[in-house]
């Protein structure tokens, strides 16, 4: 055990990385002892909406493992469900506009989310339910609510976090870990830009009934992440579980399935004449996905099965109708900017008692199913690297943990940004065929060398 007075910890945002700090931190304790503090925006646990499906690949599941005590470890199998064998493939596989399989890595398939830990490569993951892994994550966490940081301080002896409610905290260390638009790093890094890709995504969390999932599998296959690539920029991906929807009062099964589409924004000009879409409309939202995949899409069965899964997204924009919405999603159905950030893309960097984590320092697009993986991650550099903590190098620990954490994530970011560009980049007959040989030589490739 330490001496002298015990430093504090103050963490902002209560997702996935900051509550994984939180856990790693306390479970380090008997090594160097903080007192840890987390303060979150929003009023309750269940304020904002969480249901998402996430993939935790074997990267993330490791540091999982290293942060967390076996008391909340032993209950992920409620949120990251054991796959089921020769029924789901946890993956990722790409087709073509036409449902052309065009890439299918050999994933390693686990038993449950222990064996992930073991698989040498990053890249296998099992996909997990996001409310349930919150939900999970939240055990034994005292988040004080309701606790909006609207900034920071910093003196010579450590900084005071500031609050919407007029309220301060004093401590000696501030992580900001407060997603995609966060205010700390606002305040810490103003250079530090979002970048735009002039491409909007919407996603959604619909009910799938299984004749209709049997039908999308014929085309698709199981892999439970699916992704299809247009030729006009547009793109889409689904994540799923075969897992049927408990307390689901129909007769036939229904999944729980992730559901995106995306495209290029200059669309929405074109089209702005023919038809009008509304954000706070979920109804229009809907049908202008709907008319979007029409006409873009060949008339084909995989369009057939896309246009099809938008029809279950709940129209209703009230999340108290408990009978069109057996689980909730994160956002409301509507149009948003597909962005990241990297966190390489500053001259200075300079390292304080005040550090970001998570989506908070970089935001990546969703293409590769890394931000989670990598929020966790950091959790886990950084509380390593707190282990060397004392007044006088405090400097030194976070120094540490920035530099891996900018260049490990910086790559993921650049990597997913580059991959993403490109299918946003509208193609011609002859862009398809050059686009699907690349990709299947890729295909042949992985299948080689990739995991075994
Ligand atoms: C459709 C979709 C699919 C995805 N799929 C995957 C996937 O398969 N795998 C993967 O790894 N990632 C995936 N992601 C990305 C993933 O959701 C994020 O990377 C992840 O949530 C980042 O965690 P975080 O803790 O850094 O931030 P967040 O989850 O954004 O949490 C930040 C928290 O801080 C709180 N907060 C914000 N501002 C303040 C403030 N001022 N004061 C106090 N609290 C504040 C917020 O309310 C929130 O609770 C996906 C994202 C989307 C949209």
């Amino acid at each position: 055990m330490q001496s002298g007075t015990i430093p504090t910890v103050i963490i902002i945002g209560a997702g996935p990385g900051g509550l994984t700090l939180y856990h790693a931190l306390i479970k380090n304790k008997d090594k160097k002892e903080f007192n840890v503090k987390i303060f979150e925006r929003e009023a309750h646990p269940t304020d904002r909406w969480q249901g998402y499906h996430i993939g935790v690949n074997a990267r993330g599941v490791r540091s999982l493992m290293n942060c967390l005590p076996s008391s909340v470890a032993s209950k992920l199998p409620k949120a990251i469900p054991n796959p089921i064998p020769d029924v789901e493939c946890h993956g990722i596989s790409i087709s073509d506009h036409k449902g052309k399989c065009l890439i299918h890595p050999p994933y390693k398939q686990v038993k449950d989310v222990f064996e992930l830990t073991k698989v040498s490569d990053d890249f296998s993951a099992i996909i997990s339910y996001r409310d349930r892994l919150r939900d999970v994550l939240l055990e034994d966490v005292p988040v004080q609510w309701n606790k909006k940081c609207v900034g920071f301080e910093e003196t010579e002896d450590g900084v005071w976090a500031i609050f919407e409610d007029g309220s301060r905290e004093f401590g000696d260390i501030l992580v900001g870990a407060d997603g995609v638009n966060s205010l700390v790093r606002k305040q810490k890094v103003p250079e530090l830009k979002i970048f735009d890709y002039n491409v909007n995504i919407i996603n959604a969390d619909v009910a799938v009934p299984k004749s209709f999932m049997d039908r999308s599998i014929k085309v698709h296959g199981n892999t439970l992440i699916q992704k299809s690539l247009g030729t006009k920029g547009d793109w889409t991906f689904n994540l799923f579980r075969l897992i049927p929807i408990e307390n689901n009062n129909d007769t036939e099964p229904h999944y729980r399935t992730t559901i995106s589409f995306a495209y290029p924004k200059k669309l929405d000009i074109k089209l702005s004449d023919k038809i009008k879409v509304d954000d706070n409309d979920p109804e229009s939202v809907i049908k202008y996905v709907k008319h979007l995949i029409q006409t873009l899409r060949p008339e084909c069965e995989l369009t057939d099965i896309l246009i099809k899964l938008w029809d279950f997204v709940p129209k209703s924009s009230d999340p108290s109708d408990q009978e069109n919405y057996p689980f909730k999603t994160y956002n409301p159905t509507q149009r948003r900017k597909l962005q990241d950030i990297n966190p390489l893309s500053v001259k200075t960097w300079t390292s304080s008692r005040v550090t970001l984590l998570g989506d908070a320092a970089h935001a990546m697009n969703p293409v590769f199913g890394l931000g989670t993986n990598n929020a966790i991650k950091d959790a886990d550099v950084l509380s390593q690297a707190l282990l060397k903590y004392s007044p006088e190098n405090y400097i030194s620990c976070i120094k540490e943990y920035e530099n891996e954490m900018r260049k490990r994530t910086s790559s993921d970011v650049l990597m997913a940004r580059s991959f993403t560009k490109r299918l946003s980049r509208p193609i011609g007959f002859f862009g398809v065929i050059i686009r699907n040989s690349i990709m299947k030589v890729i295909n042949t490739f992985i299948n080689i060398y990739g995991a075994k």
